[in-house]
């Protein structure tokens, strides 16, 4: 999505300000649905929330339960995505993009298999036997320098004067470097607390803990500045009509094979031609 100024346009800028128009309905329901792999990572983590919820209450969940919750968030989580595409069905075109599906029997083997490996991870069961978790809200944002940052931790663990907040990435990361960043993001607004990354990679959970320096959380903060400029800039290329004529395109058609709107997008299958008539109205 990132990788892409015009998706980012039609996600931030145009659907995010829906009026009853239909296509800017159409819009939104499409940015919702995403790829059963996705919806499997996020039922993981929907998986280890509750189950943390529970240990904390003293109730601890055998493997088969951990199977069971997690096909049960998995369920819910296709069932959700099956229901948006129902609402589709007028529009032929996305009804031929996004189909249907039921939940995978290997991607349920998977799903489940990260939560068993991460709720049996010896240093998880510490902190869930040493600390007080608390859940942090998805969608919470934080106010940094007036820009709204939307990426937070999934708990808070507290015991006396220790504090962390902890954070468990379904994506797994792709460098050291991505990992500090990753810890200042979260950091931001708190002060001495120590961030626990889990990160899903190659078959097992790797375990970051960071205590973020002040000169990183200015770094980050500088960089935050410098992504909402080229924000702003960006959705001021829309002109007053949602004209998205002056919008670049993705970089690589690879961006666009994983898009939810290519079906709507003059790039959808064909990146440099569309490219190339977008420069031709340009000059
Ligand atoms: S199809 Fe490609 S160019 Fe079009 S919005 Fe999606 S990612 Fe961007």
């Amino acid at each position: 999505m990132q990788r892409c100024p015009r998706a980012f346009v039609l996600r931030y800028g145009i659907a995010a300000h829906a009026t009853n128009h239909p296509t800017v309905q159409l819009l939104k329901n499409s940015f919702a649905i995403q790829t059963p792999w996705i919806l499997m990572q996020m039922s993981i983590r929907d998986t280890i929330r509750d189950y943390v919820e529970d240990y904390q209450m003293g109730m601890k969940w055998t493997t088969n339960l951990v199977r069971l919750k997690f096909n049960q968030a998995f369920q819910y989580r296709i069932e959700d995505r099956n229901s948006i595409i129902t609402q589709l069905k007028e529009w032929k075109e996305p009804d031929s993009v996004f189909r249907r599906v039921k939940p995978e029997k290997h991607l349920e083997e998977i799903g489940a298999e990260r939560c068993i490996k991460l709720i049996e991870d010896e240093s998880f069961i510490h902190l869930l036997d040493t600390m007080a978790f608390k859940s942090i809200p998805a969608t919470r944002s934080k106010r940094i320098d007036g820009v709204r940052v939307y990426n937070s931790s999934d708990f808070s663990a507290e015991k006396g004067e220790h504090s962390f907040l902890i954070r468990i990435n379904l994506f797994g990361y792709s460098s050291i470097d991505q990992i500090n960043q990753n810890a200042a993001l979260f950091s931001l607004g708190t002060e001495n607390k120590t961030i626990i990354q889990y990160s899903w990679k190659n078959g097992k959970w790797f375990i970051h803990k960071t205590n973020v320096s002040t000169n990183e959380k200015k770094s980050i903060r500088r960089l935050i500045h410098l992504d909402s400029l080229e924000m702003e800039r960006i959705l001021k290329l829309v002109g007053s009509k949602n004209n998205l004529e002056r919008v670049p395109f993705a970089d690589s058609s690879r961006t666009c094979m994983h898009c939810s709107i290519r079906f709507l997008c003059p790039a959808k299958n064909r990146l440099e031609e569309a490219k190339g008539e977008q420069m031709s109205l340009m000059c």
